[in-house]
């Protein structure tokens, strides 16, 4: 079960929290002031979702992954190669 990183704006605090790929876009709230959390977005857990739904490497899952969002956003500019 992946770790994902929250951020408390109220409480500037960060949390890590362990939460099922399913509830990955649940709204997480703050224990302490039930301020609603923010998310930080990090490339590890964006390449450990890919591996964990697909069975691939993070590596290559990773690469999948940019090239996915390359495929969805044309003009982005993220180079896979
Ligand atoms: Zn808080």
């Amino acid at each position: 079960m992946p770790y994902y990183d929250f951020y408390c704006e109220q409480c500037d605090k960060e949390l890590e929290i362990n939460l099922p790929i399913a509830k990955r876009n649940d709204i997480i709230k703050c224990e302490q002031c039930q301020n609603t959390l923010t998310k930080k977005v990090s490339l590890i857990t964006i390449g450990y979702d890919n591996f964990a739904l697909t069975g691939k490497k993070p590596d290559e899952g990773f690469r999948d992954k940019l090239r996915e969002m390359k495929r969805n956003i044309p003009r982005n500019t993220i180079n896979v190669d």
